[in-house]
């Protein structure tokens, strides 16, 4: 005869924690619908039998004291808990204890709101007020889906487990199954008089204003979680989560590169060459800017501290202008006759190859690609 402990591979010293997680280890490995062949079925009786006396404790101490246990001695006492063990431990069908009805209350799911921002909204931040459409709690019924004055009455099919139970006789004994009562959708109850407002749902739908402070630095893409302000459960179980997506438009003059804003300044020529002050519109306002005499195309002012507040951080981002000079494309014959002046008295160097210079323009080319 086998001994328990060689059985379910522990030792004489196991604790009965030890004992359920060998039994549990090996009853999902040999149980017959998971492992069909004989030797299995024969293994799982001996395991069973083994932990129905060592999980005991006063049969343990008459099996430990070499007292009378015989493996199958006990004929329908030996097989008659199987049933209730194999219960124990894998439950009734969908992984839910037998006898336990499913409660209607349930979390409401999360609800997702779009918020289209332009570049000035991610600048400065917003404050904004958004319509959202999910389910509230029924103020008839206050989530108990029931008529006012009227309350679920238990399953008569069930009795109030949800569960119904189907017997099967096997070579190993009864087997037990459990599966959710279909009167009762496995609630265990049923509704005689729902609420006539939310159609015993315990909610309705209803349209609602959220009012938020997006913060500055948000991008496309870009989730906000507002806890607790999804849809409320069903029964009146807890709000899920609010999540608003993001969406920047594009802006015409401005582009944003990691917490800087990118613009072009257009330069004229004769302005390149003599240098001039300016006042440009940035989403600030107005800023003056000074261009300096000989400034080059692809080159880039700074102005500080007019690019985005990142989101996690106080330090706004910079401004960047890079300087596109434009070049004259008509010219009368007096300003034509200028130039080829000015260009004799300088004696300009032909056109050459130079050093490759990666300007601003050729960032922005990159992003236009590939936005
Ligand atoms: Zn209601
Ligand atoms: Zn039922």
């Amino acid at each position: 005869m086998a001994d328990h402990y060689e059985v379910l591979g522990v030792s004489r010293e196991a604790t009965p924690d030890e004992i359920k997680k060998a039994y549990r280890r090996l009853a999902r490995e040999l149980h017959p619908d998971v492992n069909p062949g004989a030797d299995a079925s024969e293994r799982f009786k001996l395991v069973t039998h083994a932990y129905d006396v060592l999980s005991d404790a006063e049969q343990r101490r008459r099996y430990d004291m070499g007292g009378g246990d015989s493996p199958f001695g006990g004929g329908a006492q030996g097989f008659g808990g199987f049933s209730d063990i194999f219960e124990t431990f894998f439950g009734g069908g969908g992984g839910q204890r037998a006898g336990r009805p499913r409660s209607r209350r349930e979390r409401g799911q999360d609800a997702l709101v779009r918020v289209t921002l332009d570049l000035k909204d991610v600048v400065f931040g917003v404050h904004r007020e958004i319509d959202v459409d999910t389910a509230v709690l029924c103020e008839t019924c206050e989530g108990s889906c029931c008529q006012p004055g009227t309350s679920p009455v238990t399953c008569d099919i069930c009795h109030g487990s949800g569960q119904v139970q189907r017997t099967v006789r096997s070579l190993l004994g009864n087997v037990v199954t459990s599966q959710p009562c279909n009167v009762c959708q496995g609630y265990g109850t049923t509704i005689p008089y729902p609420c006539g407002t939310c159609q015993g749902q315990g909610r309705v739908r209803s349209r609602r204003t959220v009012s938020l402070d997006i913060p500055a630095g948000v991008e496309t893409g870009l989730r906000l979680q507002l806890p607790g302000s999804g849809e409320v459960g069903p029964a009146g179980g807890p709000n899920g989560d609010l999540y608003l997506e993001v969406t920047v438009t594009a802006h015409d003059i401005f582009s944003r590169d990691g917490d800087d804003l990118l613009a072009t300044l257009d330069v004229s020529m004769p302005d390149a060459i003599l240098g001039t002050t300016t006042t440009i519109e940035s989403l600030d306002g107005p800023v003056d800017l000074e261009i300096r005499a000989g400034v080059q195309a692809g080159d880039v002012l700074t102005i500080k501290g007019r690019g985005i507040t990142p989101l996690r951080g106080t330090q706004r981002g910079d401004l960047k202008v890079g300087v596109h000079v434009v070049t004259p494309t008509r010219l009368d014959a007096k300003e034509r006759a200028l130039i080829e002046d000015f260009a004799k008295k300088t004696k300009a160097p032909a056109p050459h190859l130079a050093e490759f210079h990666q300007g601003l323009f050729a960032k922005l080319r990159d992003r236009f690609r590939n936005s």
